[in-house]
């Protein structure tokens, strides 16, 4: 059904989602009026070097702009920076933002991407960090690459955990990962193979600890001096970096007519059920049809690709409205990568803790492959240092391949 005319679309969230829909919507010959709000102060960049090369001092922040400023000037933006929007009014189709303007639309793509979880009770202490923003990421690298004994606890061996982990090491930090669970990594992969990227660290001089109860974080004089476990032991720390996850950015939608349930509900042209609003990147959760019915396939995924196509697939449907046609379905297999030490590690599809393992080719305990399956299907294919074993199976996941095919497709590769 047509929407009515389509004049101004308001993007909120000035980041990678947010940018490709308005890339999306002016390279389709869209004049009208484009709306980017955006909370931070910068224009948009790219997060992934946040925990890499720019943590690291190898890069400067001017390295990480996800495009030129004549780039962003190109697409003739009504840019609204260091503005957060606050409420959503989907009857007048309004926006109002801190301060107290408002911003009426035509159509909305939100955009608002996720935040870091914090531990219960955690005190604002200097020195206990968290990693979402250039901003944290500055704080955390004058931290890191300081001078002296600089002991870093960081809580929650996740990628981004990890990641940290290994820059501080390389750093010449002191670094402790305390983790609850009994491998790292242990929803994503599984046991065997969280434990094989924990051998990686070991063996850089890294301390994973898992199967830690963390119960606190404690202080003196107002700077962080360790963290408090279970069983009464402190963990002495200079730099404690709260890694526990990060949840949908969608505060400000409560009391709006969306429906949110960990992320912003939308059917498969991340359309959110609610006329002229649409979601994309790491705030929407979408129903993927490439993997039904063999898996849930109402899914939120929160890594790079996923957000920039989103960002351009959601301008797509809100065009395609307009024009009174049927909105693309956005389907994708999920991939991320991850830089640990000298490990690059690749995944496609998804993975679940108790999922039937393959191994396509080399060791766990150095460069791998693997494969994931459940229930007669290929579910993900995970590689450390394989790039050429991990990709090819992105394919055969979009084709719903049986664990059959997958392990006649290993056998041909391996
Ligand atoms: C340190 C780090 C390392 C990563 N490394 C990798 C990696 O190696 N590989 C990989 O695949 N992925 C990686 N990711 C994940 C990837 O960066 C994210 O999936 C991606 O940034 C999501 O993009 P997004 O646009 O949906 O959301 P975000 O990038 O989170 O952007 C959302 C924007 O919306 C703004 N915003 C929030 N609320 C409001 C509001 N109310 N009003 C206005 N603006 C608002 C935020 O300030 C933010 O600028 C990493 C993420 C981090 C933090």
């Amino acid at each position: 059904m047509a929407e009515q005319s389509l004049q101004r679309v308001v993007v909120v969230g000035a980041s990678l989602a947010g940018l490709r829909a308005c890339e999306t919507l002016r390279a389709s010959g869209f004049e009208g009026d484009v709306v980017l709000i955006g909370a931070e102060p910068e224009p948009p960049y790219d997060r992934p070097p946040l925990s890499k090369k720019l943590l690291a001092g190898e890069w400067e922040p001017d390295r990480i702009q996800l495009r030129s400023l004549e780039s962003v000037e190109g697409l003739r933006l009504d840019l609204r920076l260091g503005v957060a929007a606050t409420s959503l009014d989907t009857q007048s189709r309004v926006i109002a933002l801190e301060g107290g303007a408002v911003v009426a639309y035509d159509a909305l793509v939100i955009a608002t991407g996720a935040t870091p979880r914090r531990l219960p009770g955690q005190p604002e202490l200097r020195g206990v960090t968290q990693l979402r923003t250039l901003a944290d990421a500055l704080d955390l690298r004058t931290r890191l690459l300081g001078e002296g004994l600089r002991r870093v606890t960081v809580i929650g061996a996740g990628f981004i955990g990890l990641e940290v982990a290994a820059t501080a090491r390389q750093a010449g930090c002191v670094v402790t990962v305390l983790e609850g669970a009994p491998a790292p990594l242990i929803r994503g992969l599984g046991a065997e193979l969280g434990t094989a990227v924990a051998g990686v660290h070991a063996r850089h001089g890294v301390e994973i600890r898992c199967g830690v109860q963390v119960v606190g974080i404690e202080g003196s004089g107002g700077a962080v001096t360790g963290v408090r476990l279970g069983d009464g032991e402190v963990v002495v720390s200079d730099v404690v970096v709260v890694g526990v996850g990060v949840a949908p950015a969608t505060d400000w939608l409560e009391g709006s007519e969306l429906t949110l349930a960990d992320g912003i509900v939308c059917d498969s042209s991340l359309w959110s059920g609610v006329p002229g609003v649409y979601a994309a990147g790491d705030c929407a959760r979408w129903h993927n049809r490439l993997f039904d019915p063999h898996d849930d396939a109402v899914m939120r995924v929160e890594h790079w690709t996923n957000a920039a196509e989103q960002g351009a697939a959601a301008a797509a449907s809100l065009l395609a409205v307009s024009r009174g046609e049927a909105p693309p379905a956005y389907e994708s297999v999920p991939f991320f990568w991850s830089d640990q030490f000298d490990s690059r590690i690749q995944f496609v599809g998804r993975a679940h803790g108790d999922d039937e393992i393959h191994v396509i080719a080399g060791d766990p305990n150095g460069a791998f492959a693997a494969m994931f399956g459940w229930q007669g299907r290929l579910r993900g294919v995970v590689g450390v240092n394989m790039p050429k074993l991990v990709m090819p199976f992105r394919a055969l996941l979009a084709a719903r391949a049986t664990w059959d095919e997958a392990l006649a497709r290993a056998a041909t590769l391996g």
